[in-house]
């Protein structure tokens, strides 16, 4: 998966005393790309432009990556790589930052104002959040919790397909938490409303924060309970149909929760007892 970047590693710890450096790394998003070298990815320094308009970000492998809102103009050497695009690509330690960092990107451009007062807030010294120097509102950044849904039968995996998505690989059956609903629910909801189908013996298998979209996704394996014959009902899908493990097709992504347990059930590491 793309957070898989050991023996990298992103921290996320927060440090009131970090002052921008000129050998730090520098993220800008035009929209949702990323300004990189033009020969590959590879982040720019802070001090090929100081920007007085930074946030930190985190840090990558000790070197602390700082954010500007502020659109760098492209040259030669730099360009502006759609995210699509960079996620795929090699290093993964830089991709995976990227996405981070864009999430956090996306989140401060959408909160400029207090949504009080209408006062500009302000970065927190002490926390990630922005502070409302007037009525003292703090906010802080939001994650989605959503859920991926492998259900199972035996030796068979229900795969999916997206009516109306760009992405047209198989995927998994997936979808939003609700408020109220706890994320076994949602998984029992979901399968319900997506494929028309009931589903029991849920069993957590691991989380991957998908910073792309803001989300924080949770793996669930689980057993069809009763009638199997899958049916579209919400529009959602275009497809969703049984594969025998052996007949799964080689057609998933491999940075993503959803590629990893579907390679999983295919290649026999996830076995199911009937
Ligand atoms: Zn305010």
């Amino acid at each position: 998966m793309i957070q898989d970047i050991a023996p990298h590693r992103l921290a996320n710890e927060f440090s009131a005393e970090r002052m921008p450096s000129a050998g730090d790394w520098l993220l800008s998003f035009r929209k949702n790309a990323v300004l990189s070298a033009a020969d590959g990815l590879r982040l720019p320094k802070v001090g090929d432009y100081s920007p007085d308009d930074l946030h930190y970000a985190f840090s990558l492998d000790g070197v602390p990556v700082w954010l500007t809102d502020r659109e760098l103009p492209e040259s030669e050497d730099l360009r502006y790589i759609a995210s699509a695009e960079y996620r795929c690509m090699k290093p993964q330690e830089i991709a995976f930052a990227c996405t981070v960092g864009e999430s956090l990107h996306r989140w401060y451009c959408a909160n400029r104002y207090c949504g009080a007062c209408k006062t500009e807030l302000r970065d927190s010294e002490t926390e990630r959040a922005l502070i409302c120097p007037n009525c003292r509102t703090v906010r802080y950044p939001r994650i989605n919790p959503a859920v991926i849904v492998a259900v199972t039968d035996g030796e068979r995996l229900l795969l999916t397909k997206y009516a109306d998505r760009p992405f047209s690989r198989f995927a998994l059956v997936a979808g939003f938490c609700e408020a109220g609903e706890s994320a076994e629910d949602t998984v029992r909801r979901e399968v319900w409303e997506e494929v028309g189908l009931r589903v029991k013996n849920l069993r957590y298998y691991k989380s991957q924060p998908w910073a792309v979209a803001d989300d924080l996704l949770l793996g669930f394996f689980c057993e069809v309970d009763g009638g199997t014959t899958p049916t579209l009902r919400d529009g959602e899908l275009k497809l969703a149909q049984w594969f025998d493990r052996g007949e799964i097709p080689d057609d998933y992504s491999d940075i993503s929760l959803t590629g990893e347990m579907i390679d999983r059930f295919r290649s026999g590491k996830i076995t199911v007892d009937k």
